[in-house]
């Protein structure tokens, strides 16, 4: 009983094979946003899912979840946190180091965007090997409230060096889900989320 809006969806979604680089197969998402009918799906599907959950914050990862993140907080009463690429933001930033294919890449989110006990719904487009994901996840969720009880006995206890002012402003969050327009489930990156529920409409082999 697959809902029918989704084979649209799916066949909005453009597949450009070898981009960025050869053996990728590219799920371009651009064509969905050309199809209003696909777009508003997309985005209903999704508030239809979250809008009765006390969802607080929908965190976007750049670029993609730029798109998808900002109109489901809106019909859902949210708000949205932006997950950047590094020194995009202005402010003081928590930062989270995450490995690509080839290299390591950094996702960075203000420092007091989120508050201690608020619920989360993360977006992005798509999830390949999930390590984006795992990175976001590990944006919102950590240890910082035992932090302020001893700090250098907690560092010591997680087996960190130095005690920086980020680690420090670092609150808990609930994910309470993951959610992705695309799946690539061949390259299990749902193993690398944990605990954390993925939602996704479309999954891509
Ligand atoms: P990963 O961290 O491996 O799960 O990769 C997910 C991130 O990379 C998302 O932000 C996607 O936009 C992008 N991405 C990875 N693979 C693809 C693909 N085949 N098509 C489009 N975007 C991709």
């Amino acid at each position: 009983n697959v809902d029918d809006r989704i084979p649209r969806i799916s066949s909005s979604i453009r597949v450009i094979p070898d981009f960025p680089k050869p053996g990728i197969m590219f799920q371009d998402i651009t064509t969905l946003l050309l199809d209003p009918t696909a777009f508003k799906d997309t985005i209903d599907l999704f508030v239809e899912r979250y809008k009765d959950k006390n969802i607080n914050v929908i965190a976007g990862i750049e670029a993609r979840g730029f798109i998808f993140g900002p109109p489901i907080a809106l019909a859902i009463g949210a708000k949205f946190v932006p997950m950047r690429k590094p020194k995009k933001l202005p402010g003081e930033v928590i930062s989270e180091e995450y490995s690509l294919e080839y290299g390591t890449d950094i996702m960075e989110m203000h420092v007091g965007a989120v508050k201690p006990g608020e619920r989360a719904v993360i977006v992005d487009d798509l999830i390949a090997t999930g390590g984006t994901l795992n990175a976001a996840i590990r944006l919102l969720v950590s240890f910082g409230w035992i932090c302020s009880v001893n700090t250098t006995a907690v560092m010591l206890l997680h087996g960190l060096d130095n005690g920086t002012d980020a680690w420090l402003e670092r609150v808990e969050v609930q994910v309470v889900e993951c959610a992705c327009v695309i799946e690539l489930p061949e390259l299990q990156g749902r193993d690398r989320l944990g605990d954390n529920p993925l939602f996704v409409l479309v999954s891509s082999t």
